[in-house]
């Protein structure tokens, strides 16, 4: 059986029979994959401290014959140790790894979305509680937007995806792929100008720069990026406010 070595960030880690743990790893190599700690709980384990949520680790991997790897070697590349020192820190953290083990594919690698998760999840563990609820923290929701572009789901945020037409736009439709005029709209998610704004700032910007916003407008924001990964993916994160 093959094995292979890959940098990868631990999405999630589950306990598993008495002293093993399943992972949800994000592989620089691989993409999406799951794999077994064996021994990973116990007291002396060196696997075990290592393999956190959040953490980026370099990996030797052993390719078993059904989906789940088993994990031969582990070598801390980055801990992200500031996540776990603030439970605002810790609760953003969560919905940015959430929405990675969530809406990217399995075993299909991405340099975007990689570079992406270790960029928003390094900065988290540095910022300061500047949001309120922390899942709505522009890092959180410029995390998510950039994400969309990183898996090919950007929808269109100007002008009408229907007609064409180059007129303010004043619905989202994300069935149909983006923002659309008036004449268009029908029943449509009616959709406020300072929440497209807000979604094309976080865009444009580097993820460092995203601003914080009024809180309705972050919530717009969470529930337009939830209506796309929703209408594309099947995905109702279960981070984000459910309406
Ligand atoms: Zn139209």
């Amino acid at each position: 059986m093959p094995t292979f070595e890959t940098e990868a960030i631990v999405l999630r880690a589950i306990r598993f029979s008495e002293a093993d743990s399943i992972l949800s790893l994000l592989t620089f190599q691989r993409g999406r994959v799951s794999a077994i700690a064996k021994g990973a709980r116990r007291p002396k384990s060196r696997l075990g401290g290592r393999l956190q949520p959040g953490v980026r680790v370099h990996l030797t991997l052993h390719e078993g014959r059904g989906d789940v790897h088993g994990i031969r070697g582990a070598a801390l590349v980055e801990p992200n140790a500031g996540l776990w020192a603030d439970s605002y820190r810790l609760l953003a953290a969560s919905a940015v790894l959430e929405t990675a083990m969530r809406a990217l594919p399995e075993h299909e690698p991405s340099d975007g979305a990689y570079h992406l998760t270790t960029r928003a999840l390094g900065l988290l563990a540095r910022t300061s509680p500047r949001q309120r609820p922390p899942r709505l923290d522009p890092l959180v929701l410029g995390y998510r937007t950039k994400l969309l572009v990183a898996i090919g789901f950007l929808p269109q945020l100007s002008g009408c995806v229907s007609c064409g037409g180059d007129v303010a736009s004043t619905a989202f439709s994300a069935r149909l792929g983006g923002t659309l005029c008036d004449d268009c709209a029908g029943v449509a998610d009616q959709v406020g100008h300072p929440v497209l704004a807000a979604l094309r700032q976080l865009l444009g910007a580097p993820l460092a720069d995203a601003e914080p916003m009024d809180q309705g407008v972050a919530e717009g924001v969470e529930h337009l990026i939830g209506e796309v990964l929703l209408e594309h993916l099947g995905v109702a994160l279960k981070s984000a406010a459910s309406r």
